[in-house]
């Protein structure tokens, strides 16, 4: 039998990152203690009270369908939080629920991007982008950016790289890979661009709530009516409440592709689980109170680790001011970022991101999300193997 892989997914680049992470299992399940700077999720626990109102939903019979692009009452629960958060008003038929923030990304290029059309993506990039907009058919043109810079895209940069092929561009501000964060001034002159020169925006703020250093998260549909009209928000709960595991995430659109996506949505993976919903729900509209907690704790190992990284030679880290990750810069060292990785696993037993799976290559990424003491015990490990590269 000759199976045939249909164009796009035969286009798709396995996941580097699994590599690591299936080799990272493996030393573990042979009873090797392996440190793990892989994580891409929240080391806490989700919230009681999401997870009583969960609880109470399976409880009350509330496991039928829902409307597919979620339920009215969570999506007025996240219209309320644009409002309050970002000062931006959409209509609830303006907001789709899908199962995680990946899959309003996925449902966003789907519903906007097709073969012939060109998707810019600065790097580091999330490694999920350049696939989906594969997916889509799509052209994926990197724009790369270096440490020197905060990771940032310069607005001339930008410019030069629209085509009349331009369809979308891909921001993602706290970053992920890098915890980067665009001031209000640098994300305005970009979006400023994209108004110009009429490419949409897919702004992916699932980092939001994130932030340390008094650096702010601004959403680049709040600046004016025309950047909100060139934008699509793509956000979820995953990190901001620990619910990886919920598959919970949503879209604010302009009302023709928040249309678009329920068509896509309806047709695909129809309604986010019912009472997951209902958590969604809790979470948003519940208190508050575990963030300046959870905050406070990322902020201290984010300070730490930085510093580490910083006194270790051959080694230079920005202090990046969101999400759980760091992107130091091992370039100095003369080793790629897979030989980097693969050699500090198999040596010290610390597991890392190799920066090429992010499509820069100068780097790698660790994150946070992980207990002070295994950040200790890491980076004693790190240290010990980047003094014998540097040698
Ligand atoms: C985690 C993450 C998401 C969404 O994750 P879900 O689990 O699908 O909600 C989206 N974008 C970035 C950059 C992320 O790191």
């Amino acid at each position: 039998m000759n199976y045939q892989i249909s164009k796009n997914a035969a286009a798709l680049s396995p996941s580097l990152t699994l590599a690591i992470d299936a080799k990272a299992k493996q030393m573990r399940a042979d009873g090797l203690d392996v440190v793990g700077f892989g994580a891409g999720e929240p080391d806490f626990d989700t919230p009681q009270h999401i997870k009583d109102a969960a609880v109470k939903a399976l409880a009350d019979g509330f496991t039928k369908y829902t409307p597919s692009s979620g339920t009215v009452e969570l999506r007025r629960a996240v219209a309320d939080k644009f409002l309050k958060d970002n000062g931006l008003t959409y209509k609830p038929s303006q907001i789709i629920v899908s199962c995680g923030g990946k899959h309003s990304c996925y449902n966003a290029i789907l519903a906007t991007c097709q073969e012939g059309d060109e998707v810019l993506v600065p790097a580091p990039y999330w490694v999920s982008y350049p696939e989906m907009v594969k997916l889509a058919g799509a052209t994926p043109v990197v724009l790369p950016t270096t440490d020197a810079t905060e990771f940032k895209i310069r607005p001339e940069q930008l410019r030069e790289a629209i085509t009349p092929k331009t369809r979308l561009l891909i921001l993602n501000s706290p970053s992920n890979p890098t915890g980067t964060v665009y001031t209000a001034e640098e994300l305005k002159a970009i979006g400023d661009v994209c108004v110009e020169r009429g490419v949409l925006m897919m702004s992916d703020e699932i980092y939001e709530k994130l932030t340390y250093d008094g650096a702010r998260h601004v959403s680049v549909a709040s600046f004016s009516p025309a950047h909100y009209d060139h934008t699509i928000i793509v956000h979820g709960l995953a990190k901001a409440y620990s619910m990886t595991g919920w598959r919970l995430g949503f879209m604010a659109a302009p009302e023709p592709i928040a249309k678009a996506v329920d068509a896509i949505q309806s047709h695909s993976t129809s309604n986010p689980t019912s009472f997951a919903q209902k958590g969604g729900v809790a979470a948003l509209v519940g208190p508050q109170d575990h963030l300046p907690v959870w905050l406070e704790e990322y902020d201290k190992r984010r300070s730490y680790a930085c510093q580490r990284l910083n006194a270790m030679p051959g080694i230079s880290c920005v202090p990046s001011r969101g999400a759980f990750y760091l992107f130091p810069n091992i370039s100095q060292l003369g080793l790629s970022s897979t030989d980097f990785c693969a050699r500090l696993l198999e040596e010290e037993k610390v597991a890392a991101v190799p920066g090429i799976a992010f499509g820069a290559d100068y780097g790698i990424r660790l994150s946070y999300a992980t207990s002070m003491a295994n950040i200790e015990k890491g980076l004693d490990r790190m240290e010990q193997f980047v003094r014998r590269v540097a040698e």
